[in-house]
């Protein structure tokens, strides 16, 4: 997707802070934290958000859980806890149109959704 700000990121055409890359997914800092520790988790495809998983596609997400996995250990919050948030479409705040999870924590957080 030419005009996608997150598969530029993928093709470091824009600059980020990578923490984890593989050859099916990136993470990344968000670049607005809303907690200590707030992580993007993006497939390395091009998919919209959760309405363009289909059965062909699926374990994409099986595999962006067992980054957050490790990626929550490694940052040390996995014991406290955290969040896992995936938004979609305009009334669920989805800014950016390739799928992503937020991983956020560090702090208590409040609740949103
Ligand atoms: P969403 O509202 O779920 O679509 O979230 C999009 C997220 O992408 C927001 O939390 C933004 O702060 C974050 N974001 C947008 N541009 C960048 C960027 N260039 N680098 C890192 N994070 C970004
Ligand atoms: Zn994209």
């Amino acid at each position: 997707m030419q005009d996608c700000i997150f598969c530029k990121i993928i093709k470091k055409e824009i600059p980020s802070q990578v923490v984890y890359e593989d050859e099916l997914v990136m993470a990344f800092k968000d670049i607005n934290p809303l907690a200590p520790v707030h992580v993007l988790i993006i497939p390395k495809e091009h998919l919209a958000n959760v309405l363009d998983i289909n059965e062909e596609n699926a374990d994409i997400v099986g595999h962006m859980y067992l980054v957050a996995n490790k990626l929550a250990r490694e940052a040390g919050i996995s014991e406290k806890g955290f969040r896992i948030v995936t938004n979609c479409n305009e009334e669920g705040g989805q800014v950016v149109y390739h799928l992503h999870f937020h991983l956020i924590g560090g702090e208590k957080l409040k609740c949103f959704a």
